[in-house]
Parts: structure tokens; sequence; C-alpha cells
């Protein structure tokens, strides 16, 4: 069986769904904070916080775990450097008592959701996983903690993990029952929906003079259920050769935060407000994948690479 923590959120609950098509065994615990048990359609539920290790004991005993995906976590870089507490408590103390669960059970596969935020200001464009790690934000460093945490427990404890570092998860599944529902909503591709859509005033662009083609921030944004198939390749990897490692998740091409406006404004043929505002702090100006690593080794294809059918899919899930 898989534990899949975080299970009942945006990339979880896809991944979820994935497994099970795919003949997997799969248990959910999730503390339902950020989740929606609405979208825990499928395999078991496990109401459970990872602050309690108790209840992750529980999971643990009632369950026969195989290998755990791990999912929860806070996941906005905006709000981590105004409250970075909140992120290095959840991100990293929480993920460190599943780990102390997962050894007193001897379960020893796992799949964490790492970032490419870990990069930080890349050198060099696309980025590939040796490209070094120096992130900018404590969303960031919460997520390479883990990872270097990784490191010393699969020598020591034999733990072996796969990182998956995501670029940016974007769209919904076409069948309309799972998607991307924050709240508060902070993304883009949603948020510039709303603002079509009149849901808020518009959308504030933040910072226009990055040294980028427009002047604003480009990032590769990666279909959920691609982002899915992976996991599940990972996983198969991961048992089949016992070895750890790590894969950037991107689609290897960027937009910029005005390219994605203008995808939206053809999908609705609408106008709709566009606030010039400050940088958020913590963004860099440019994060691309290089997906090389990820498709030689694991043999992954994005489905969904063209960012008008990612958009497209994301637009049907929030208007229905
Ligand atoms: N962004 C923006 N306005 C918004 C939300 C995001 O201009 O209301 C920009 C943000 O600065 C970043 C890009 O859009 O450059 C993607 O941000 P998002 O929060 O979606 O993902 P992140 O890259 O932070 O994981």
């Amino acid at each position: 069986m898989i534990l899949i923590v975080g299970g009942a959120g945006y990339i979880g609950s896809h991944v979820n769904k994935l497994l099970v098509k795919e003949g997997h065994k799969t248990v959910i615990f999730d503390n339902l904070s950020q989740g929606y048990k609405e979208f825990v359609r499928w395999g078991e539920f496990v109401l459970g916080d990872l602050a309690n290790k108790e209840q992750i004991r529980h999971c643990f005993h009632k369950y026969s775990i195989n290998a755990v995906m791990h999912f929860s976590a806070f996941a906005y870089v905006g709000e981590s450097v105004i409250d970075p507490a909140k992120y290095y408590l959840n991100n990293v103390a929480y993920t460190l008592n599943l780990l102390e669960v997962m050894r007193e059970f001897g379960v020893n596969y796992f799949i964490f959701s790492s970032t490419c935020a870990t990069y930080g200001i890349p050198k060099e464009i696309p980025i590939a996983e040796k490209h070094f790690q120096k992130p900018i934000n404590p969303y960031g460093r919460s997520k390479l903690m883990i990872e270097e945490i990784l490191r010393d427990y699969d020598k020591a404890y034999g733990i072996k993990h796969i990182n998956l570092r995501y670029f940016n998860a974007a769209g919904a599944d076409l069948d309309g029952k799972i998607g991307e529902w924050h709240n508060p909503e902070t993304h883009l591709i949603p948020l510039v929906i709303y603002a079509a859509l009149h849901k808020n005033d518009g959308i504030r662009l933040f910072g226009t003079d990055y040294p980028t083609k427009d002047g604003t921030c480009m990032r590769d944004y990666i279909h959920v259920n691609d982002l899915a198939d992976a996991h599940i390749k990972a996983l198969n990897y991961l048992i089949s050769t016992n070895k750890s490692d790590s894969f950037n998740l991107g689609n290897g091409t960027g937009y910029s935060v005005r390219e994605i406006i203008e995808v939206v404004r053809k999908i609705n043929g609408k106008e709709f407000n566009v606030i010039e505002s400050g940088k958020r702090e913590g963004d860099p100006p440019i994060l691309i994948a290089s997906n090389n690593k990820s498709m030689d080794i694991l043999s992954w294809r994005p489905q969904y690479a063209d960012i008008k059918t990612i958009i497209e899919t994301a637009w049907r899930w929030h208007t229905r």
C-alpha cells in the first residue's frame, strides 16, 4: 500500500487518482488544512496531522505501507518570507516526524515533493539537477533541508528516496472532479482566471523590470497530470533500482507573467485589469527546467506540454 501524505491536496489528489488507476492500493493521510475531503475520491482516508506522531503511528499500524509519497507542505514563496517559522515547522519538523515513524516501521521508500525553489537564482538556464542549490526564500530552504536530511538518512538508515523538483504545477484533471483550489489563492494562473471571470479586481503583475524579455518573471508550467505520471515512474524506478536520486519536473519551456495573462485573455476573449505592482520578495527572475534526466532515466514524457492546453484545463476547472 502507498501512503500519500497530503493526498487531499492539489497535486496529491491527482497522484492518488493515477496510482489507483494503475492498480495500486493507497491510503491518504491529511489534516485537511489545505486539502479537501471531496478530493479523496480513491483509496482509504485517515484524518491525521504530521505534528502528531501518534496519529502517524496509528496509520502505519493500521495499514501495511510499502512506500510513502509526501505532498504535505506549505508552498507559498511570499508567505514563507513573512512567516518562516510556519515553513520550518511544517515542512521540516513535521516531515521529520514522518521519517521517524517510517524508520520505526522499517518503511524505506520515500518520494519527496521538492521544488525548483531549491535552486535560488540560477546561473544557467535551463536548470539541470546538478546545478548548485542556493534557495533565496524560506520555502526553498525548507525543502532543501529535507533533501539534505534525506541524503544522510539514506546513508545511515537506508531510506531510499526520490526528490522530485517541481517547477510550476498548473492545470487540472480533465474529468473536472479535482483541480487547483487553494485558500487563499496566490498562484498566477488561477488568479489570472479569476481576473478574467471578474472574481477579483484584476491581476497584479509582481515586478516589471526583471532581466527577461518583457520585464516579468518567467516560469516553467507543468501540468498536474504530467507531475502525477512522473511520481508513478519515480516510484517504479525507486523500487526497481533501490537507488536514491533527484529529478526535475518541468516542460523545459518558460513563459513570462505577461504571456500567461495573454493566453487567458485569448481563451476568454475579454479584457480584464492588469495592475503593475512591485516585486514580490523571494521571486527569482527565471526558472526553467532541464528535463533531460527525467526523460532519459524515468522515460517520462509530458503529455500536456502546450501552455494553452494547460491553461484550458485550469479554465475548465475554474468555470465549472
Ligand atoms: N505572480 C504575479 N501576480 C500574482 C501571482 C504571481 O505576477 O498575483 C508572478 C510571481 O511573481 C511569479 C509567477 O507569477 O513570478 C508565478 O508565481 P506563482 O505564485 O504562481 O508560483 P511560484 O513561482 O511562486 O511558485
